[in-house]
């Protein structure tokens, strides 16, 4: 197995020192290079605090980070942090350019890339989110979809090894979740990326290769979607959103008809439904 691209070791962290509860406690866990991490849990489960913590906006209270074998130190945090991309759940606030191409140009500048090479990946960037078309607009103007397109190129165009989207498709109608999905796909694919999802949506954590399982700051689960959503009432009782054929199937099982044990994906269900005689 290849070397972990991101490993954190005892993690814990409490943001203000009378807290009685920590935000993260004791949390360790390895990200290795190539993967898809879906990282669910309820709300102020530490889901964002986790996040925060490994790309460095946040400096734990205990244990360590390692990135790419590198003890992350007050020191190296600032290189560290390009390797790691951030996307968060507010389209409207993540921009600070008043056209598309400036601000993607932004992070960018601020890492003091030179403007050939600037002018560079910034289309190669928009390329990438197929938003070149777009280059001179107002950001503003934009669908949700869109601009969490836009707020992908800005991170993509720092050439970062991991992408961390943090409820990054929440506040998106079904289009624009599949939009930003597909793309961040391709990225995926093109370039190796490593992509941690922080979401809600567990149709979309069946993307992951790994789902990680986050409750009261510690990690308390992870598995493939398949052996973590084959655990269907389980999971009610924890308080996450069953995928939608999951939940049907749970209520047919109570009808007594009998229901296939794996994982399904909505067509898989549809398949189960078509061909199985519910009648009686
Ligand atoms: P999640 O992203 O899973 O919803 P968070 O990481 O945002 O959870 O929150 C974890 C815990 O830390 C919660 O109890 C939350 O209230 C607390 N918390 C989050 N952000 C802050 C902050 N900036 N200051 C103080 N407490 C915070
Ligand atoms: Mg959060």
């Amino acid at each position: 197995m290849s070397k972990p691209l991101i490993q954190l070791q005892e993690i814990t962290f409490k943001y203000h020192s009378d807290d009685e509860e920590e935000a993260l406690k004791d949390v360790s866990l390895s990200i290795y290079p190539g993967e898809w991490v879906a990282l669910i849990g309820h709300n102020g489960s530490g889901k964002s605090t986790l996040a925060k913590t490994i790309n460095g906006l946040i400096q734990p209270s205990e244990g360590k980070i390692f990135v790419k074998g590198e003890l992350l130190t007050e020191t190296n945090i600032w290189s560290m942090r390009q390797l790691i991309g951030m996307v968060f759940q507010n389209p409207d606030n993540q921009f600070v350019g008043s056209t598309v191409e400036d601000d993607v140009a932004f992070g960018l500048e601020n890492h003091g890339v030179p403007r050939e090479e600037m002018v560079f990946r910034v289309e190669d960037a928009l390329e990438r989110v197929r938003m070149l078309d777009f280059r001179t607009k107002e950001p503003s103007r934009l669908s949700g979809g869109q601009k969490q397109r836009v707020a992908i190129a800005g991170v993509v165009a720092l050439r970062p090894d991991v992408i961390i989207l943090d409820e990054s498709t929440s506040m998106l109608d079904p289009e624009g979740r599949l939009e930003v999905i597909d793309t961040i796909q391709k990225i995926k694919e093109e370039s190796n990326l490593t992509v941690i999802s922080i979401t809600h949506d567990i149709d979309e954590a069946a993307f992951a290769s790994r789902v990680l399982v986050m409750e009261q700051g510690r990690l308390v689960k992870e598995g493939t979607p398949e052996e973590i959503f084959s655990a269907g009432e389980a999971l009610i009782q924890q308080g996450l959103d069953m995928p939608f054929p999951e939940k049907l199937k749970v209520a047919l099982k109570k009808k007594g008809i009998p229901v296939p044990n794996e994982y399904l994906t909505e067509e898989g269900l549809v398949d189960f439904l078509w061909t199985s005689d519910l009648k009686k």
